[in-house]
C-alpha cells in the first residue's frame, strides 16, 4: 500500500525541517524520499509540532488523495484537521473524473484553539491579484507573506535576493512587515512524472490543478499561530466569470482552517481591470509608492515591458485612465509605437477574455480613440489574433529559444 510516514518535526530557531520516509508504487512520482526544510525570516521554534506539521501536510494531500495513500503522524491540530474533509470537498466537486481517496493515521489531535487577534496576514509576490488584495485590506495592516520556492526555483540565489529587496522596499513603502520564506517544497514531488499521468485525466498539470493553492496555504500555519491571526488573505488569479480550473479555488481555500485562523480567498469577485482600478484608486489617495512585479520572465526582477503579461497589465491600467508609470513602467512614445506591432506579429495570447476586457474598457472611454497610444486597441481583432502563420512559426522559435535559455542558466548559473 502507499504510505508516506512523517516520523520526524524539527524546530530550531527560525527552520523547520521534516524527516520522512515514503513506501509502495507511489514513490516513482516522488523526486525527495526522506527530509525537506524551510526557513522563516523570523523565529518560529516555539509552536506546537501539531502546527509545524502543517504545511508538510497540505503540500501533499492531494498525492494522497490520488493514489489512495495513508498519511501516518504523530500530531496534528485539531481545528485544521477537521477542516481537511471541508477543502477535500472542493477538489471532489472541481475534478469529478478522480476518485479522492486515502486517510491519515494520527496519534494525537491535539486541540490549539485560542480567541483570534485583530492581526491578518496576506501572501504577496508584488503581482497585480496580491497587490488587489494589499491594497482592499491596507487598513487592516496585514503582514506579508512571501514564499519563495514557488515560483522561482531556490537554485537562483541572486535573483531571488534581488526580488527579496524589491518587495522589502515596496513593503517599507506601505509602512507594512513583510515575513520571507524559503521552503523545499516544491522539490518534493517529480513535478515531470505526475504531469505525464494527471494531465491526460484532467487537462491541467499538477502544481496548478492539485498543488499550488493549499500548499502555499499552509506556509503561513507557524506566523498564523504565532500571532493568534483571525485572517490569512491568498489572492484570487481568477473570476468567477473565468470558469477556469485552478487548486487556488474558493471552494477549496475558504475552508482551511489554520487552527483558529480563517484563510480567505480574496478577490474572487473582481477581474484584472477592477484590480487595476482598485490599485490606482489606492495609490491616487494616499500617494504611496508601490512597484508591481508581473512580467512572464520569472528570472529577471524587473518587468521586461516587453511580453503578454507586461502589455497587458500595463493596458489593464490605461484603459481604466491611469498612467502605468504609478506602478512603476516608466514608457515613452516608442515603447506604444511597438506594442501594436507586436501584437499584429509577435504576441501570443494565452487568454483572450483578458485582452477582450481590456479593450471593453477602452470602448468606454471613447476620449482616448483620438490617443496615438491607444488607437489601435479599439478595431483590433483579439478573437482571431492567434491564428496567424508567422505567429505559428514564432512560437516554436519562441519554445526553443525558452529551453535554450534555461540550459544557458544552468550551465552559466545565471542568478544562482
Ligand atoms: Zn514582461
Amino acid at each position: 500500500m502507499n504510505k508516506i510516514i512523517l516520523n520526524k518535526v524539527e524546530l530550531e530557531a527560525n527552520k523547520i525541517k521534516y524527516i520522512y520516509n515514503i513506501e509502495g508504487e507511489w514513490k516513482q512520482y516522488f523526486n525527495k524520499y526522506s527530509e525537506y526544510s524551510m526557513e522563516y525570516t523570523e523565529n518560529i521554534d516555539n509552536i506546537p509540532k501539531s502546527i509545524a506539521s502543517i504545511p508538510f501536510i497540505t503540500n501533499i494531500l492531494p498525492m494522497v488523495w490520488i493514489f489512495d495513500a495513508e498519511l501516518i503522524l504523530k500530531e496534528l491540530d485539531k481545528e485544521f484537521y477537521e477542516s481537511i474533509d471541508k477543502f477535500k470537498n472542493g477538489y471532489i466537486k472541481m475534478y469529478p473524473m478522480i476518485t479522492f481517496n486515502g486517510k491519515i493515521t494520527c496519534n494525537k489531535i491535539i486541540d490549539n484553539s485560542y480567541i483570534p487577534s485583530n492581526k491578518v496576514a496576506a501572501f504577496y509576490s508584488g503581482g497585480l491579484d496580491a497587490t488587489s488584495t494589499l491594497v482592499t485590506h491596507y487598513n487592516e495592516k496585514p503582514m506579508l507573506i512571501n514564499l519563495q520556492g514557488s515560483d522561482l526555483d531556490l537554485r537562483y540565489k541572486k535573483v531571488l535576493e534581488d526580488v527579496r529587496k524589491f518587495l522589502k522596499n515596496n513593503a517599507d513603502n506601505l509602512d507594512l512587515d513583510i515575513v520571507f520564506i524559503k521552503s523545499e517544497f516544491r522539490n518534493l514531488i517529480n513535478e515531470k512524472r505526475i504531469n505525464k499521468y494527471i494531465k491526460p485525466i484532467v487537462k491541467d498539470n499538477y502544481w496548478h490543478g492539485f498543488q499550488h493553492g493549499i500548499a502555499i496555504i499552509g506556509h503561513a500555519a507557524p506566523l498564523s499561530y504565532k500571532y493568534k491571526m483571525k485572517s490569512v488573505y491568498i489572492a484570487s488569479s481568477f473570476t468567477k466569470a473565468d470558469d477556469v480550473h485552478c487548486a487556488s479555488d474558493p471552494t477549496i481555500d475558504n475552508f482551511v482552517k489554520l487552527s483558529s485562523t480563517t484563510v480567505i480567498h480574496d478577490g474572487f469577485e473582481f477581474n484584472r481591470n477592477d484590480k487595476s482600478e482598485n490599485i490606482g484608486n489606492f495609490v491616487k489617495e494616499t500617494n504611496k509608492k508601490i512597484k508591481l512585479r508581473v512580467c512572464l520572465n520569472d528570472y529577471e526582477v524587473n518587468n521586461c515591458c516587453n511580453c503578454e503579461k507586461c502589455y497587458r497589465t500595463i493596458f489593464g491600467f490605461a484603459s481604466k485612465g491611469y498612467n502605468p508609470q504609478i506602478v512603476g513602467f516608466d514608457l515613452n512614445d516608442e515603447f506604444y509605437k511597438k506594442v501594436e506591432k507586436d501584437f499584429k506579429y509577435k504576441i501570443i495570447i494565452q487568454f483572450i477574455p483578458y485582452w477582450k476586457n481590456i479593450q471593453n474598457e477602452f470602448m468606454k472611454h471613447q476620449e482616448m480613440k483620438n490617443d496615438e497610444r491607444f488607437k489601435w486597441i479599439y478595431n483590433f481583432n483579439f478573437d482571431n489574433c492567434n491564428k496567424s502563420p508567422l505567429k505559428y512559426i514564432l512560437k516554436i522559435y519562441n519554445a526553443m529559444l525558452k529551453r535554450i535559455k534555461k540550459f544557458i542558466r544552468i550551465i552559466t548559473r545565471k542568478g544562482m
